[in-house]
Formats: structure tokens, sequence, C-alpha cells
């Protein structure tokens, strides 16, 4: 996806930019190789006497320019695109890490195992729909500390 937007962003930019450039070029007399200009100059075969039309060189470097332009708009796009995603990355992991943190601060450790523990909701069993905290190693700790009974 970011290299698809940056792809069409950059080929917009070039298009444009050889667009503005083709529409603000100021109009060259159409010459032949040789220098030779005759009313009918532009027409083929006019100069072919002439080392055939000049080119209008202007028109390469236009186009190249563009391309080069569109280039530089994609890789730009593209890598500003996987700093903000690493900016946003980092920022969700200090905060995970910090929920982390929070959690082992404000939770008893396990009876079993010392680990810190989470709170949890009972699924089945007679203490059903009740809270208890239970070992954050679970399943390979099954240590729990049962809420009502601590209050
Ligand atoms: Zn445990």
């Amino acid at each position: 996806m970011k290299l698809k937007n940056g792809i069409i962003l950059g080929a917009i930019v070039g298009f444009t930019t050889n667009i503005i450039i083709l529409l603000f070029l100021p109009s060259r007399k159409v010459v032949c190789r040789d220098g030779w200009e005759s009313p009918s100059i532009g027409i083929i075969g006019a100069c072919s006497h002439h080392g055939g039309v000049e080119q209008d060189t202007r028109l390469f470097f236009a186009f190249f320019f563009s391309v080069f332009l569109g280039l530089v708009v994609t890789i730009w796009y593209i890598s500003k695109q996987y700093k903000e995603d690493e900016k946003i990355r980092n920022i969700k992991e200090a905060k995970e890490k910090e929920r982390l943190e929070e959690l082992k601060r404000n939770s008893p450790s396990c009876p079993i195992c010392s680990n810190y523990m989470t709170k949890r909701v009972a699924k089945k069993g007679k203490y059903i729909g009740k809270e208890f905290w239970g070992c954050s190693n679970y399943p390979k700790c099954k240590g729990i500390i049962n809420i009502d009974l601590q209050e």
C-alpha cells in the first residue's frame, strides 16, 4: 500500500511537472540541423537535405527532470511512511511496557512461582462471574488468589 501510494504520487507529480514545463516552455523556431530556415520547416521531409529537423533538446531535459522529480517524491513519500510507522510502533511498545509495569506493581505475586498476577473472571465452577488473581504464567502455573476470600 505504501509502495503503491508512493508510486502513484510520484507519477502524478512527474506527469504534472512535465505538463507544466511544456505549457510554459517558450516556443522555439524550428530549424534544420544545419541551421537552414524555410517556411515549410517542420513538415516531414523539409529538412531532408539539411541534416533533418533540429531536435528540441529542452523536451528531453523536461522529460528526464519530470521523471527524476517523480522518483524523488516516491522515495520521499515511502521513507516518510516507514518513519511514521516506526514512530507509532515505538509509542505502542512503550505504552505496552508501561501497562505491564503498572500491572506488575498493582498485583500480588503468585503464591507458587512468585510471578506477577492478572485479574481474571471465573468462567466456570461455583465462583463463576467472580474476579480472582491468576498467575501470569498460566497455563504453566495454576497459582490463583481468590479476591473474595482475601477481603
Ligand atoms: Zn505462578
